[in-house]
C-alpha cells in the first residue's frame, strides 16, 4: 500500500483507539491505522462500519443515564435524520434541537423525546433483545457518556459495557 500523499510505503498496524466520533466513553478495538513513515500521513480505517455503528447506536438506546449532546447527534445522523427531520418527528422546534445537542449549557431533552429517540434507533435494525421495562429506567439520571468497548470478531462487533 502506497501513501497517497508521497508514494513513500505505509505500515500497517492496529490500535485501540478511544473518543470514537467524538464519544468520549467509547474505545474501539482493532481499528486499522497505515501510517507513512515519511511525510506521517495517517489513515484509519474500521471494519465492517455499517455494523459497528449500529452496534453503538443499540448500546445508546439501551444505556441508563441521559444521552449526552454527542450521543443525541450520533443517533439522529446515525438515523439519517436532519435536525428539521427530527424536530418534524418529535413535534418541537428545530432550535429545540439544536439545544439539545449543544456542547456548552445543553437543554435537557426529557424522558419522554429520549425514550422517542432510543426506540427510533431500535426500530432500525434487528434486535432480539430490547425488553420494553427497560425504558422504564433510562433517561432517568443525569446524562453521562456512554461507557463501552467495542471489539472486532469474526461473528461482527461486540460489545462490552
Ligand atoms: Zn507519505
Amino acid at each position: 500500500m502506497k501513501c497517497l500523499q508521497c508514494g513513500g510505503k505505509m505500515t500497517v498496524r492496529h490500535e485501540t483507539r478511544r473518543a470514537y466520533a467524538g464519544l468520549e466513553g467509547v474505545i474501539i478495538e482493532g481499528v486499522q491505522v497505515r501510517h507513512c513513515p515519511e511525510c506521517g500521513e495517517e489513515e484509519l480505517s474500521y471494519s465492517n462500519v455499517e455494523q459497528l455503528h449500529a452496534q453503538l447506536a443499540l448500546q445508546l438506546a439501551r444505556k441508563e443515564a441521559a444521552l449526552t449532546p454527542r450521543e443525541i447527534r450520533f443517533l439522529r445522523t446515525w438515523l439519517g435524520l436532519s435536525s428539521t427531520d427530527l424536530a418534524k418527528r418529535m413535534g418541537v422546534a428545530k432550535e429545540t434541537v439544536s439545544r439539545w445537542e449543544r456542547l456548552d449549557k445543553p437543554l435537557s431533552m426529557g424522558a419522554t423525546a429520549e425514550r422517542l429517540l432510543r426506540l427510533m434507533a431500535v426500530h432500525e435494525q434487528p434486535v432480539e433483545e430490547y425488553p420494553l421495562e427497560q425504558l422504564e429506567h433510562v433517561a432517568t439520571s443525569k446524562p453521562a457518556p456512554l461507557r463501552v468497548r467495542l471489539k472486532p470478531r469474526k461473528q461482527g462487533w461486540t460489545a462490552e459495557v
